[in-house]
């Protein structure tokens, strides 16, 4: 089975745990997107956003 770990703390946890994914994806002008994946336990994820603002 594969580990996941938490790209914050670091912590480890299994897929079946709850934890949030995170996409990045990068927008060019010239069309070279890129993407990146993380995983965060949901703790990280709520302190990290707890004073992210809408993009809309
Ligand atoms: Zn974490």
């Amino acid at each position: 089975m594969t580990t996941l770990y938490c790209a914050e703390c670091r912590s480890r946890f299994e897929p079946d745990d709850s934890h949030v994914w995170i996409q990045g994806e990068r927008r060019s002008v010239d069309d070279r997107n890129q993407l990146e994946d993380f995983a965060m336990c949901p703790d990280c994820w709520a302190d990290l956003t707890e004073n992210w603002g809408e993009p809309v």
